[in-house]
């Protein structure tokens, strides 16, 4: 078995969904699990939609209408013929949506979250799966709600791993499957969701599950590249990395695959491509098992709109185990991950993301005993084995708030203009 994913960019219109498809052709004779993401940027849309829901009543009807045209959209490109069963599909779907902005919102927002979230995949695999039927590959819809099972840790759930191998085994043994990214479902039958960007993750526990060959992430750039050529415009390419080399680069930020994507590949040694489905034929880059391959390639990752936090006990004592895990306590409770710290006597710095409620909630539970000071629109910079002259090259004239260097990786805080 193969396992294939394709995220939002990949199937953000119809032309791109078309593109899919002939990639598919290919394998039609093949196993594959091919797992999509929500179209284009429809989870973004998703978002705006809940927060409507919870907290801007007015605004729920044009967030929906929003999601239902751009799915119409493709919809119509698709399929010409309105009386396709795909209308009837995607229709009641719609209908789930609507029945569930008229219930009460539970007060636990992360729950409300998950409970609309996956829809984006929902969608997006439905209308793929009826277009891949329609140009002749025969496929499977299968609901990752039913299969990738999970916690109940709304958001971010955890796989429970022994039941989602029983069922994810039981349920793709041969031919072409079509499953979610992103979601999953825990032992009270409500969805889930794994964090934003999951799809990467979810492609990786289908593998594992199966003991597939190989995972392929079809993106919209040429593999894995040393910089988002978005923010730095000479990216190249990475031919082959080694799994830890993966895990590094995504720990640092890197945004090419999901962070949690790797651990189950290794565990089992199957390789991950990271292939463009804009020239399928080009070779991508692949990560494996090996010390030999990782170059010396300086790689450059960008995390924008941060936040440096600098905490300071109010009663002048130093930063020490005690207190540091107060502070732990607190920033594991705010749900906030943290991208980069550092202390010295009197202050404890975080990076992190500048997610306004979060940060909001966590400055006012650390100013009952720590004094917080903030520097807000900061961009997380970091150069995996780097050299000066990479370093001058990036940070030039910008204004440094924080460094932070170890032999292969130097990190830097840097003020946005
Ligand atoms: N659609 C989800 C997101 O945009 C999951 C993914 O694309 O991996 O976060
Ligand atoms: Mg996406």
């Amino acid at each position: 078995m193969k396992v294939f994913k394709f995220g939002g960019a990949s199937v953000k219109s119809a032309d791109a969904v078309k593109n899919v498809s002939l990639i598919l052709k290919k394998y039609k004779e093949e196993d594959v699990v091919v797992i999509v993401s929500a179209m284009g940027k429809m989870t973004n849309a998703f978002e705006h939609l809940i927060n409507s829901y919870c907290y801007a009543k007015d605004e729920v009807k044009p967030a929906l209408n929003n999601i239902i045209d751009f799915h119409n959209e493709i919809l119509w490109d698709l399929f010409p013929n309105r009386s396709h069963q795909v209308y009837v599909l995607v229709n009641e779907l719609v209908s789930q949506i609507e029945d569930l902005l008229e219930k009460d919102i539970d007060e636990r927002f992360d729950k409300s979250y998950d409970t609309f979230i996956g829809y984006g995949e929902l969608l997006s695999t439905t209308i793929i799966a009826q277009y891949l039927t329609e140009q002749g590959i025969e496929v499977n819809w299968i609901d990752a709600r039913n299969l990738v099972k999970t916690n109940s840790d709304y958001r971010q759930a955890t796989i429970q791993w022994d039941k989602t191998k029983e069922v994810i085994s039981a349920s793709c043994t041969k031919g072409i499957y079509i499953s979610q990214g992103f979601i999953g479902g825990n032992n009270h039958n409500e969805m889930t969701s794994l964090g934003r960007e999951g799809s990467d993750f979810t492609a990786a526990i289908f593998a594992y599950c199966l003991d597939a060959e190989s995972v392929t992430i079809w993106k919209d750039v040429p593999g894995m590249l040393n910089a988002d050529p978005k923010y730095y415009p000479n990216a190249k390419k990475l031919e082959k990395i080694s799994y830890r080399e993966a895990i590094e680069l995504s720990y640092y930020g890197a945004s090419v695959i999901h962070p949690k994507t790797i651990k189950p590949l290794q565990n089992k040694d199957i390789p991950l491509y990271v292939k463009s489905f804009l020239n399928p034929i080009e070779s991508g880059s692949v990560i494996q098992q090996s010390d030999k391959f990782d170059t010396i390639l300086p790689s450059f990752i960008f995390i924008k709109d941060q936040i440096l936090l600098s905490i300071t006990p109010r009663d002048f004592s130093f930063i020490a185990e005690g207190n540091i895990s107060e502070i732990f306590k607190l920033i594991a409770d705010s749900g906030i991950k943290v991208n980069l710290m550092q202390n010295s006597a009197l202050n404890f710095s975080i990076c992190i993301k500048n997610d306004e409620r979060k940060v909001t909630k966590l400055i006012a539970d650390l100013a009952k005993n720590f004094k917080v000071l903030y520097n807000e629109h900061v961009t997380l910079f970091t150069v995996r084995h780097y050299t000066e002259d990479t370093i001058k090259e990036v940070v030039g004239v910008k204004k440094v708030l924080l460094e932070q260097r170890t032999r292969q990786t130097a990190r830097f805080i840097l003020q946005e203009e």
